[in-house]
């Protein structure tokens, strides 16, 4: 288990709908707000319905508060979306290794597919502290499912793409993609495998390193139960203790049956 791993239970600042289905919440968690890193993630306690605790991407972190952002999927992110204010909640964290961002990098692109960006929301409040150029290639699926413009730090230049065309340029975010790489020094990306695949498939970075975050079943999260191994070019590797983030060149995609 990571070294800076807490388990706490924390009181719930707020717990808002911000799009259909999508939830924001802001917990009171001091000492995982100030150890967590991008990309890093919690495991968080879901009630009595759902034995395991559900791995959720740290998304923001203020002060002595965390955020998170979550999508309602299934049982124990519906229990999530009941909890009111002031609710105590049961987390762990942060858990995994994050994004890495290069010292000398000025540029950095970020690709978020719909909920891919949780944690490039925090990448990018980080990056913007080390006086770094975001680019963001936000995608969705139709303008309702957008994140909203008005939660985005308004120093990042933001291009929007979604399925339908409702908002922003239509199509895919990997469509915009070779358009913005040549002027990226690293590149990140967090998204549903369909958008992975696309970019594996289609050798759409050109061999330019690019660090992405899975998203594979979990279970323990934490290094013990081996259920969210994965092949990649330097052999077997957990997804919660070695990642969630990884090389893009690293991962074994065409082996990789999870995602
Ligand atoms: C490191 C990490 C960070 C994550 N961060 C976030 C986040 O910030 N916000 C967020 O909304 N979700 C995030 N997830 C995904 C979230 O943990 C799962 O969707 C979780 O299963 C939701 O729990 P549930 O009980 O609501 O749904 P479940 O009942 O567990 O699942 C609901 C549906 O989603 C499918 N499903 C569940 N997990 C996966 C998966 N990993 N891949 C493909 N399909 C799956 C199930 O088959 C089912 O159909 C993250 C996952 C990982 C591994």
């Amino acid at each position: 288990m990571n070294n800076n791993a807490r388990h706490s239970i924390r009181d719930i600042i707020s717990n808002n709908e911000i799009m259909p289905g999508v939830f924001l919440m802001w917990i009171k968690a001091p000492e995982i707000a100030d150890a967590a890193k991008p990309g890093q993630f919690i495991m968080m306690h879901c009630g009595g319905k759902t034995l395991l605790r559900r791995p959720i991407s740290i998304h923001r972190t203020d002060g002595s508060k965390l955020a998170v952002l979550y999508a309602e999927s299934g049982a124990g992110t519906q229990w999530l979306s009941k909890q009111k204010e002031q609710a105590s909640i049961d987390i762990l964290g942060p858990l995994g290794n994050g994004y890495m961002i290069k010292k000398d990098a000025k540029n950095l692109l970020l690709i978020a597919g719909g909920m891919g960006i949780a944690p490039l929301a925090f990448l990018a409040q980080s990056a913007i502290a080390e006086s770094k150029r975001i680019t963001l290639l936000l995608g969705a699926q139709k303008a309702d499912t957008l994140f909203p413009d008005s939660l985005l730090l308004s120093d990042i230049k933001c291009i929007v793409t979604t399925d339908d065309g409702s908002a922003g340029i239509k199509g895919r975010t990997t469509d915009l993609l070779p358009s913005y790489l040549g002027e990226a020094d690293q590149v990140f990306a967090c998204g549903p495998a369909p958008m992975y695949r696309t970019m594996y498939k289609n050798n759409l970075l050109n061999n330019k390193p690019c660090q992405v975050s899975l998203e594979v079943r979990m279970a323990c999260g934490m290094g013990v139960c081996y259920g969210c191994t994965i092949k990649t070019q330097n052999g077997l590797k957990q997804v919660c203790h070695d990642g969630p983030v990884f090389e893009f060149d690293d991962v074994l995609w065409d082996e990789l049956v999870d995602i």
